[in-house]
């Protein structure tokens, strides 16, 4: 069932030019910046949620020096709801990188992109081939799904092993022209129609090579990893109220939710005397009892946070005003543009 690089790139480019996706706002003006912004975005999130946030995000930086120019906090106040902040932080850092150390001109080569924050072999092949119709592999995880499945592997993607050898195959099929087309292609593929559940191998292009089709193991391949049970953590959301104002706290630059803002969180569930000993010894702030908000969970990638948000007012602030850099007292019905994380953004709409 082998097939030569060149008829497997005609089936792609043939399908690419009938079913291909054409209409993305990355797909019309390309530049290296363009595709980089959307392939960082389209990172572990889907592609209509990244559409509105692409368009926003262009709108206010529209080209690299704007990026690089602008306050970390008002980039990460665009990306609020996306997720996986470092991809944000990363973008910033690569930008003012490219103004400083490729006087301002995105790389035109495969090693000088992968050297910039954020982007590895798989990305920098992505805005590569497709800004600059290279040729370069790339093996994201519909591509690697795609290519597990025609070409047979049944070991676990996840596996060093697998990794070099899908890698192998996906530099092996790469044409030398239509670069942009053929990576687009792959990855459409993969999105729409060798998808994970029900591969729709009657419309793919690959079918009559394809060695998962053939051997019945579309359910089997690529092999799943047993699902892990995340832990579930517990925090409770110190929503200091005074004067329609709750005090925010900014997050370290490392970790969840870093360089975001955030309110003050004490670990476990809400308990008036700890909350009291917290506010007191921790903030210098007299609080009256709490009323709890609905308690919700968020999930990140390693672990649940059972979140329980408790509204507190606070008695009365210290003479000296308690705002610096690294917290404010914000008004939800006048909001800045600050990045807040998703469940704080929640809670806020709440408190209106
Ligand atoms: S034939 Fe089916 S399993 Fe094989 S690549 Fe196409 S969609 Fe995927």
């Amino acid at each position: 069932m082998t097939i030569r690089p060149s008829s497997f790139q005609k089936l792609i480019l043939n399908w690419f030019d009938k079913h291909g996706r054409k209409h993305f706002p990355w797909q019309h003006n390309k530049t290296p910046y363009r595709v980089w912004i959307s392939e960082i975005m389209l990172q572990q999130t889907q592609v209509n949620t990244v559409i509105p946030y692409y368009q926003t995000f262009m709108q206010h930086f529209p080209d690299l020096k704007s990026l690089a120019n602008a306050p970390l906090d008002q980039v990460l106040h665009l990306w609020a709801g996306l997720g996986y902040y470092t991809r944000a932080r990363n973008l910033h850092r690569a930008a003012k990188m490219v103004m400083e150390q490729f006087n301002g001109q995105f790389p035109d080569n495969l090693a000088a992109i992968q050297t910039l924050p954020g982007i590895g072999p798989s990305t920098a092949g992505a805005i590569f081939s497709i800004a600059l119709n290279q040729p370069a592999a790339i093996l994201d995880g519909n591509v690697k799904r795609v290519l597990a499945r025609f070409q047979g592997i049944a070991q676990s993607i996840k596996d060093k092993n697998t990794v070099d050898e899908l890698w192998k195959w996906a530099k092996h099929y790469i044409p030398s022209k239509r670069c942009a087309d053929y990576t687009q292609a792959m990855m459409d593929i993969g999105a729409t129609v060798c998808t994970r559940s029900n591969p729709q191998c009657n419309l793919c292009p690959l079918n009559k090579h394809c060695i998962a089709y053939h051997q019945n193991m579309t359910h089997l391949i690529p092999v799943k990893q047993a699902t892990k049970t995340l832990p579930v953590r517990t925090a409770t959301f110190l929503i200091l109220q005074h004067k329609g104002q709750v005090l925010l706290h900014k997050r370290p630059p490392m970790g969840i939710w870093g360089g975001l803002w955030s309110f003050p969180e004490i670990a476990g569930e809400p308990v008036n005397e700890n909350i009291r000993t917290y506010c007191k010894q921790q903030l210098k702030l007299d609080v009256h009892p709490f009323n709890l908000l609905p308690s919700f969970r968020h999930t990140f990638s390693h672990y649940h946070l059972d979140i329980h948000p408790a509204i507190i007012p606070v008695k009365r602030l210290p003479i000296r005003i308690m705002e610096d850099e690294l917290q404010i007292w914000y008004n939800p019905d006048e909001p800045k543009s600050l990045g807040l994380p998703k469940p704080i953004q929640v809670i806020m709409r709440e408190l209106k």
